[in-house]
């Protein structure tokens, strides 16, 4: 049975000093919680972070990865480079990778098969427009990041990725979907992954909220069914609001 993930996606936040200085303070939240936690700080971090977190339950994850392994990329960081500093998780297809950068369906597809060539989980980001939701698409946007995203993937392999709705107008916005709004995405979402795999995968497959969670919205949105933890920007930036996400099933 599937257990809850509290994820901090810490975009370009905290310098490498920073970071360590609150991955630190996160390595005793993580030790006692009674959810799986994760930190994804920026690349530059990861060195330090994976120092101090070492020995830890806390799950590191890169922000990102190429589609490809070696070579001509400037600018661009390899899964060899990740899995060298025992990272064992990356983010992909979060909406400012989509939004901002051009990130295509087919290329995050190619990031997340060469992640899991190479043995480490996914956390695979959809979600919709407020342009798209308005027109009645939310579903449809998200199936279809869904369908393409993980394209190509076996049962097997789907034991090692967790799926994060992000409604995209939610992201760091303070607007956060009601619990309603939400478990209506992840129940479709789940019904979706049943269909491309079987019902046991999608039972056992994670589905993360992310959008303006914070310590006031978390327990509302965590008791919904098939809403089994959160990724979080904003509030996962200090030591205390984070914990109070980490703990919010005590
Ligand atoms: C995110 O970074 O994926 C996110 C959901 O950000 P925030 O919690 O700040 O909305």
């Amino acid at each position: 049975m599937r257990s809850y993930m509290i994820a901090g996606n810490w975009k370009m936040n905290k310098t490498p000093a920073e970071a360590v200085e609150l991955a630190k303070a996160i390595v005793p939240m993580a030790n006692a919680a009674n959810c799986e936690v994760m930190i994804a700080p920026s690349f530059v971090c990861l060195p330090g972070v994976m120092d101090a977190v070492k020995g830890s339950k806390l799950i590191v994850a890169a922000q990102n990865m190429a589609n490809e392994e070696e070579g001509a990329f400037t600018g661009e960081t390899s899964v060899l480079m990740l899995k060298d500093l025992g990272v064992k998780m990356v983010v992909l297809g979060h909406s400012e990778r989509r939004h901002v950068y051009g990130e295509t369906n087919e290329v995050i597809n190619e990031k997340v098969k060469l992640a899991l060539k190479h043995g480490l989980r996914v956390d695979l980001c959809v979600g919709e427009l407020l342009e798209e939701r308005e027109a009645g698409k939310a579903e449809e946007v998200c199936f279809e990041q869904l369908e393409k995203g993980l394209a190509g993937l076996s049962k097997k392999d789907m034991s090692n990725i967790v799926i994060a709705y992000e409604p995209v107008w939610a992201i760091g916005t303070g607007k956060t979907a009601t619990p309603d709004d939400a478990e209506a995405i992840h129940g479709s979402c789940r019904k979706k992954i049943a269909q491309l795999f079987d019902n046991e995968v999608a039972e056992n497959t994670i589905i993360q909220y992310g959008g303006s969670v914070k310590p006031e919205n978390v327990k509302d949105l965590m008791a919904m069914k098939n809403i089994d933890g959160g990724l979080i920007g904003g509030a996962s930036l200090k030591a205390d609001s984070f914990e109070a996400l980490v703990n919010f099933n005590k």
